[in-house]
């Protein structure tokens, strides 16, 4: 008896083996390849050695959780409490998967937009809970918020938003915040923001953090990550933000899953997060990725279906194949070495609209040679079946 009958590996994991067993340059996976920042490998180094080694306060290191609310005060004028908002995880995902944890139980409905990070989906029907799901529309992935409207019922309990979004790079605008705050207050909703992209976001657009709208914050569990903020997915540390009661919630299964999250890293992530240089030239670095590649990409078929946000870029290739976007994908990292990830994987029902998600957060170096691998490819094979 499975509790998920319906989840095999995560497209992640298949991709990322994929690509190393073909020698593939990995544009799938969302992780940057450049190193990160030395200074704050030091101030790991250093809080090992300043006896920082056993376990931190359940909810979080306090100077970290001080250094978070300023933060959020300065960026999103909003003013949270480190003691009773704030809890500091094992990771973006494990805040999610915590925050639906703690208040999705049998038959309750949560309404999400796909495509949708694959975790979403199986983090609610763990818990029994159903997953309502709203495509986004292609190909510009707006959001239909009357089909959000003729979805709620009496068992919908909470909506998730990702903004800026994966796989799309979508970014919500006010415009959505408001449609957003009149459905989850009229139909007495929990919210789900999952801005684990926050500082990753183009085009001189601002983001719509939830923390923005007292009437939504009041509301929601909103999840962070400090490994995209720092360039270091692998330390696996994020924060979950909510009002006190569903920090309550958050908390009581947080402590009987990990119970407290790494120390060193929350010591050394404390003085580097007050500094907010440390953070504010990531959206132009990335941009320049995020353009690069698409400069790179011009000279193949694939068309962009422009990003705002995020690591990632979509591609797609209609008109150049018939194949759909997992053997499509398969065929690139066994014939052109290079690997991207499917958006089918991003729906519940496989929609598959001949579009690939490229991770542009890689050296320049990556970026050229993944892209002539691809040009020389598609050269040789115009048609592809
Ligand atoms: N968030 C990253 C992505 O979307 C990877 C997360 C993971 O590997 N589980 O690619």
């Amino acid at each position: 008896m499975s509790k998920l009958p319906n989840v095999g590996t995560n497209i992640f994991t298949v991709i990322s083996g994929l690509a190393q067993s073909h020698g593939a340059i990995n544009l799938g996976q969302g992780f940057p390849d450049y190193p990160m920042d030395e200074a704050l490998m030091d101030l790991v180094t250093k809080a090992m050695y300043d006896g920082y080694n056993q376990y931190m306060p359940m909810d979080g290191y306090l100077p970290l959780r001080e250094a978070i609310a300023q933060k959020v005060h300065q960026l999103y004028g909003t003013q949270i409490h480190p003691d009773q908002n704030i809890t500091i995880t094992p990771g973006g995902t494990y805040a999610i998967y915590t925050a639906i944890t703690s208040c999705i139980g049998p038959g309750d409905e949560v309404i999400l937009f796909e495509p949708a990070y694959d975790s979403y989906i199986p983090n609610i029907e763990i818990n029994g809970g159903k997953a309502v799901c709203i495509p986004m529309q292609y190909p510009d992935y707006t959001i239909n918020w009357e089909a959000v409207r003729a979805a709620i019922t009496p068992r919908t309990k909470m909506i998730m938003i990702n903004s800026p979004h994966n796989p799309t790079g979508k970014v919500f605008t006010n415009t959505d915040m408001a449609e957003l705050s009149a459905i989850a207050l009229q139909a007495n909703l929990l919210v789900l923001s999952d801005e684990v992209y926050e500082h990753l976001i183009y085009d001189g657009l601002q983001h719509q953090s939830v923390l923005r709208y007292p009437e939504l914050a009041a509301r929601a569990f909103v999840c962070f990550s400090l490994g995209k903020v720092y360039n270091c997915t692998g330390w696996k540390i994020g924060y979950c933000i909510a009002p006190q009661a569903l920090t309550a919630e958050f908390q009581k299964v947080h402590q009987f899953n990990c119970f407290a999250t790494n120390s060193p890293l929350q010591v050394a992530l404390a003085s580097h997060l007050s500094v907010p240089e440390t953070y504010m030239g990531l959206a132009t670095a990335l941009q320049q990725k995020r353009d690069l590649l698409r400069a790179l990409m011009a000279d193949t078929p694939l068309r962009p279906i422009p990003s705002h946000g995020s690591y990632f870029e979509l591609y797609s290739y209609q008109g150049i194949s018939d194949l759909g976007e997992r053997p499509m994908a398969e065929k690139l990292i066994a014939n052109a070495g290079v690997a991207v990830i499917p958006t089918s994987a991003f729906y519940h029902n496989g929609t598959d609209n001949k579009v690939l998600r490229f991770c542009f957060a890689k050296k320049t170096a990556t970026l050229e040679a993944a892209v002539e691998r691809l040009q020389t490819f598609f050269k040789a094979s115009p048609s592809i079946v």
